[in-house]
């Protein structure tokens, strides 16, 4: 799950701030039960991390590359077609209104009362802070970097994943495997503004649940601008995978 995802999960589980944590199930090992008569204090996205603050304490969630949730709110479901991959959740979360399944997720205990305090949210593509004149001047720093390791780069696009990443390089028409130093200053911030720009639509298109049939490129057959064959292959050092139209992206 990328950022949006987890900013629009933050939104969707609002209801569950201020209540408590009435029964907890799941195949994790970190120590589930300490959560039990907790009370949720907030509940808030950093990236691609989703934070419940508890008293002296919050439990951090990270939802891996295939991880998911699903969410019922006075027996609605608000997490409307994430898909349930698997039976056995992670972690399960009883409270008063509802329940909150999260799948194939890596869980972490912040031994902090405030741990909204140690994000720094001027990297968050999705914060009001998010300051592009740094992610800017970080990059220009990263000359030999390929441009899609650097779009997946959480100290300069916390929140940017693998779908934004190739989404964004079409809109540019940017190959993933073009360094920092062949790109110019203009088109440089176009790639920033581009994926400014991207991340609320995603964010939008999520909440309707119909981001997958907006995918241009992104596990495409054809570019759905040009219609020439999409070149799948993982590069970078990172070594993830790219979609590439060789015709839109140079
Ligand atoms: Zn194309």
């Amino acid at each position: 799950m990328e950022g949006p995802s987890l900013y629009l999960a933050a939104e969707q589980l609002h209801p569950f701030t201020g209540q408590c944590i009435k029964g907890v199930e799941g195949n994790t090992k970190i120590g589930k039960e300490r959560l039990i008569g907790k009370k949720v204090l907030s509940i808030f996205s950093y990236g691609k991390y989703l934070f419940f603050q508890f008293d002296t304490f919050a439990l951090r969630v990270h939802f891996l590359l295939f991880g998911s949730f699903e969410a019922i709110v006075k027996k609605k479901k608000v997490t409307g077609d994430y898909p349930k991959k698997v039976r056995v959740p992670r972690l399960a979360l009883q409270l008063k209104i509802g329940s909150i399944d999260m799948y194939s997720c890596s869980l972490r205990y912040i031994e902090d009362s405030n741990a909204i305090d140690l994000c720094d949210y001027s990297t968050d593509i999705m914060s009001v802070n998010w300051d592009e004149k740094k992610a800017l001047a970080k990059i220009k720093n990263d000359k030999e970097s390929e441009i899609a390791d650097v779009l997946l780069d959480q100290s300069i696009f916390t929140g940017v994943g693998n779908i934004i990443k190739n989404e964004v390089l079409l809109l540019a028409k940017v190959a993933p495997t073009r360094r920092i130093d062949e790109l110019s200053l203009p088109k440089l911030k176009k790639i920033i503004s581009l994926a400014h720009s991207y991340v609320f639509q995603f964010y939008e298109w999520r909440k309707n649940f119909e981001l997958k049939k907006h995918y241009q490129v992104y596990r495409q057959s054809n570019c759905h601008i040009c219609g020439s064959k999409v070149i799948k292959k993982w590069t970078g050092l990172r070594h993830r995978v790219s979609y590439i139209c060789p015709h839109c992206e140079r």
